[in-house]
């Protein structure tokens, strides 16, 4: 969704967030559960202010033993936007920092919305999911599942009786 810089005017305008389609899909896939939404109203000729809000259940898998795994996702934002060059004007600006707000300078006359969702996104999103923090994963050697077998690398089975016992498992 792209929305037109000079078009927003000082009343709020609000749009649900329905479709997930700019969530980046390396992610993870998202359904969403709860209040998500973006609102924008202008603040000065020069300046909006982009608020939003975004919860929902994040499905992947995990990056040590490959099960899936289900997550909350849950995140708020809130950007300055505005379509003034990234320039200071004058000394004091820099000497009071007096906000945290993250501003986003565009530079074209269109804010796209998907776009700044897509960043928070992956600044919100877990850097890789876990089904627990002390998953064990996959023995890279013989390929167990460590959280409920052990591994069988220093063990050698194959003239064991029992060798058919474990293919048969391993079905
Ligand atoms: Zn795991
Ligand atoms: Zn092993």
């Amino acid at each position: 969704m792209k929305i037109t810089f000079d078009k927003i005017t000082d009343k709020t305008e609000r749009y649900d967030l329905t479709s997930v389609a700019w969530f980046p899909k390396e992610l993870g896939d998202l359904v969403i559960t709860g209040p998500s939404w973006v609102s924008v109203v202008r603040h000065t000729p020069e300046t909006l202010s982009l608020k939003g809000e975004c919860s929902g259940r994040l499905h992947g898998i995990c990056a040590r033993c490959g099960i899936e795994v289900d997550e909350c996702l849950q995140f708020a934002f809130e950007h300055l936007v505005t379509n003034q060059k990234e320039e200071v004007q004058d000394v004091q600006e820099i000497e009071c920092p007096e906000d945290d707000l993250n501003t986003i300078y565009l530079l074209g006359p269109e804010l796209d919305i998907d776009e700044v969702l897509r960043e928070q996104a992956y600044l919100e999103s877990p850097v890789r999911m876990l089904c627990g923090e002390d998953c064990r994963g996959i023995c890279p050697g013989c390929g167990a599942q460590l959280n409920s077998e052990s591994c069988r690398c220093s063990v050698d089975y194959s003239d064991s009786p029992f060798a058919i016992l474990g293919k048969i498992n391993n079905k």
